[in-house]
């Protein structure tokens, strides 16, 4: 990595330096959450909506960073006298020109991509296609932001020769913001759809905002049959070189023939007058479309169709996603096969180190050879090293003959072989116990063999929790709060069925205050899996109280009776000053203090030294019911009074809370100091704006299918019958899964490939069955029962209930997979 000295990049940008050690650094850091190797970066703090960098930089101090990008309001702690600074009008924008700089050091092609969809598999696609042809680099996962541009493009170096980066935009004006940062020689646009619509007046206008990517450009790489985009671009840039793909003669590459064989798609395409056919193996439109830009863009390089043809054939999907799943013997599994490099490496690495955090899981990594690092192997290795025990890896299994002739270079437990196949004949699933494993290997060392042995067996019924929805879900209500209002998050009954310890520790790792569980013994669960944050405990029951004082867990106090029972136990462990938290009951008559026991409360709780009131709350009966509005000011009128007297009662400050999920959309003006977050952060609530991200998706699959007779019956009580012959499905869900029951007899449907396909019968106990007649199905095939394409709201509906109740009635026997894209 290139190292730049503090002062010449200080020469980069309009700012002013402040210099105490004129060090080198290289590399950016932009989360505080995580460093690596503090002594060579520079800390860029932006002041996000929910987060301040400029808050951390004594903590990251702390921890050996010395250099600093930090905006012209920010007041420099004079003890840090080692300290170097970059001081800024704005530092995002700051960001982005000293990288557009380093960008200008560079000549080597550059490949800028732009579009709705297929941005990432694109680059992959591409990336995939040069394989060891070039040395290049590119965007990691999905990095296109403004923050994530100037990442990718900053790791260019002196041995890049190829550079592939994706820009993607949610409003205006943020494109001319970007595009001087990768500045491509060929700019491609895959398409125009309806994804981040919201910011923008027209579709017209966002791909006018797109296309602002290609102003440096000498190419444009684009599909011309679509109509809009080949006039947008050739009104706006009717000097550039346009390379495009299509059935028009006209194309610079013609589709003159496709067609689809089982799970290939064969092309036969004619470019410079030569026609040649490409076998695609994949046979979806999609895969077609994201093929063709790749085919294109690597003829466009100057590739031949002979070298194209053959790497086309080795394409693989990309792998997108990061899944944690539960491992055998008391392990976690997490399992990235995204493209290994050393940036997304440490990706993974973080997300390993934030799960495993504060608990007694030891850290393991099974890692294969990386490709395309543009390293020599020597260089990799020590990098890898460095990053390894920075992340606090525990055990290393290296796989591949770099990682193992470079065996001496990692000074740790650690045990290397030359393929997944030597590893898998070694592999004792037995010496895994208690530890955090990530496996991340590039694709063709297969290693979800590895991972089939290490994670638990259940059935293949399994609920998935899309962990990036989860945290934009929980950002989207945090826009919403005063900057001084405390986050408490509802995690109870098992996170609303989405899992406990996983969920909290991505809720700790995001820093919010407060979480909040039902009972103690959910609490437990939590501190044992490394959870640090206060918990409050709603439903304290007296056999619990002494294990809530083990865990630190703080109880909801509702009663008189309660109060007394439990400063008895702290009394008799001689504890004093307990964090407790008051329930008042403004209108739901259900636990809590009424307003006439207030005096009598003040009362008891001033002879009270054991306990110490952390916070007063409340609850509404119908925060998100426009019905109930004049009710719910009532609650808020009446807590804000009971808390007033209980303030001046006590004589100290507390934290008041009265805002569910709902609440904080509705009434803006109660928060108070502090919301308690639920259902929202699963993806429910705002409907009509569809802000809120779908998060949770169930999904089973067809275990079978058989053709049954017209008027034959299926199922038990020979409930199920249909009036023509029918395809049959059996999907291996049923009640004991939390699949209710009320759904059988074709009152409720599943989805199979993009159709509905309604239950036929009764819903039996492990299994129910599908009519998917005229449906093009195959054993093997994914069910969703509910999840982005079939609502959870819509199965309420037709259920006359909640998704309260449908979520947290998912059996726990089905398997949860969170994951990260
Ligand atoms: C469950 C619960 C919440 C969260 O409610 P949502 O509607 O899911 O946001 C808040 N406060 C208390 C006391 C709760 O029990």
């Amino acid at each position: 990595m290139t190292e730049y000295l503090f002062s010449e990049v200080s020469q980069w940008i309009p700012c002013k330096a402040v210099i105490n050690q004129n060090i080198s650094f290289t590399h950016l850091i932009t989360d505080s959450r995580s460093v690596s190797n503090p002594a060579k970066a520079l800390f860029i703090a932006i002041a996000g909506q929910n987060h301040n960098g400029h808050n951390y930089i004594s903590s990251l101090y702390q921890q050996g960073v010395r250099c600093f990008m930090v905006d012209e309001d920010f007041a420099i702690p004079p003890q840090l006298n080692e300290a170097n600074y970059l001081v800024v009008p704005n530092t995002l924008l700051a960001f982005q020109q000293m990288v557009a700089q380093k960008r200008s050091f560079y000549t080597c092609p550059v490949i800028g991509i732009t579009g709705s969809n297929g941005k990432t598999i694109v680059k992959e696609w591409i990336a995939q296609l040069i394989g060891k042809s070039k040395v290049t680099v590119r965007s990691p996962r999905s990095y296109n932001s403004q923050i994530g541009v100037p990442l990718s493009v900053w790791q260019l170096n002196q041995d890049t020769e190829l550079g592939i980066f994706e820009a993607g935009i949610s409003q205006k004006e943020e494109m001319e913001k970007i595009a001087p940062v990768i500045s491509p020689t060929i700019g491609m646009i895959t398409n125009i759809g309806a994804a981040h619509q919201e910011n923008f007046l027209s579709e017209h206008e966002k791909l006018q905002e797109k296309i602002k990517l290609f102003e440096q450009s000498k190419y444009i790489v684009y599909c011309s049959d679509c109509i809009t985009i080949d006039r947008a671009i050739k009104k706006t840039y009717p000097n550039k070189q346009l390379f495009t793909w299509g059935v028009n003669a006209s194309a610079s590459v013609q589709v003159i023939r496709k067609n689809t064989l089982g799970n290939q798609c064969h092309l036969h395409l004619k470019y410079r007058g030569d026609e040649f056919e490409i076998v695609l193996p994949f046979a979806d439109e999609v895969a077609f479309e994201n093929a063709m830009h790749s085919i294109a863009l690597m003829l466009l390089l100057g590739y031949t169709a002979g070298y194209i043809t053959r790497a086309v054939k080795k394409l693989v999907p990309v792998a997108m996603r990061m899944e944690l799943k539960e491992g055998i013997n008391n392990c976690m599994v997490i399992n990235d096969s995204y493209n290994s490099d050393l940036l997304s490496l440490s990706l993974s690495l973080d997300f390993l180190v934030q799960q495993s955090e504060h608990s007694n899981h030891k850290r393991t990594l099974i890692l294969s050879d990386i490709y395309q690092s543009g390293m020599d192997d020597i260089n990799l290795c020590t990098q890898i090293n460095r990053l390894l025990k920075q992340k606090g890896i525990s055990k290393l299994i290296g796989v591949g003959k770099v990682l193992q002739s470079h065996a001496s270079l990692f000074d740790m437990d650690a045990i290397f072989y030359a393929s997944t196949d030597d590893l898998l004949s070694a592999l004792v699933p037995g010496k895994f116990k208690n530890e955090a494993i990530l496996i991340k290997g590039s694709r063709n060392f297969e290693f979800e063999k590895v991972s089939s042995v290490l994670e638990m067996k259940h059935h293949q019924t399994s609920l998935e929790i899309n962990l990036n929805a989860l945290v934009d879900n929980l950002n989207f209500y945090r826009a919403k709060l005063q900057p001084h209002t405390k986050l408490l998050a509802m995690v109870k009954a098992f996170s609303y069925g989405s899992g406990s310890f996983e969920i909290a520790k991505v809720l700790q790792h995001q820093k919010i205050d407060y979480l909040g569980v039902a009972f103690a013994d959910e609490g437990v669960e939590l501190r044992k899996a490394g959870i640090s944050l206060p918990i409050v405990v709603m439903n304290p029951e007296i056999k619990s109280f002494q294990l809530m004082l083990q865990h630190q867990l703080e109880p909801e106090i509702y009663s008189c009776k309660e109060l007394h029972q439990f400063v008895a136990v702290l009394k008799s462990e001689a504890i004093s000053d307990y964090p407790v938290h008051l329930k008042i009951d403004t209108g739901m008559n259900r636990l809590g203090f009424v307003p006439s026991q207030v005096d009598e409360l003040i009362s008891l709780l001033n002879q009270m030294p054991q306990v110490h009131v952390k916070s007063v709350f409340s609850h509404l009966v119908g925060s998100d019911n426009m019905q109930f509005d004049d009710f719910t000011h009532e609650q808020i009128v009446a807590f804000t009074h009971t808390t007033d007297k209980i303030e001046q009662g006590l004589g100290y400050p507390f934290i008041r809370h009265i805002l569910n999920s709902s609440g904080i959309l509705r009434f803006p003006q109660a928060q108070f100091d502090m919301v308690r977050l639920g259902i929202g952060m699963y993806g429910i609530g705002d409907t009509a704006l569809h802000k809120l991200k779908c998060v949770t998706r169930f999904k089973s699959y067809i275990s079978q299918i058989r053709q049954v007779k017209a008027y034959q019956t299926i199922g038990y009580n020979r409930k199920g019958q249909l009036n023509y012959d029918a395809d049959i499905a059996v999907v291996p869900v049923g009640y004991a899964d939390g699949l209710n029951r009320k759904l059988g007899n074709g009152v409720g449907a599943m989805l199979v490939n993009g159709h509905s396909a309604p239950i036929v019968g009764n819903i039996c106990m492990d299994m129910c069955m599908l009519d998917v007649t005229g449906i093009k199905a195959n054993e093997g095939d994914e069910v969703e029962i509910f999840g982005p394409k079939l609502p959870v709201t819509q199965l309420a509906r037709i259920l006359d209930t909640i998704p309260y109740e449908i979520f947290t009635s998912i059996s726990r026997r089905v398997k949860r997979v969170y994951f990260y894209e």
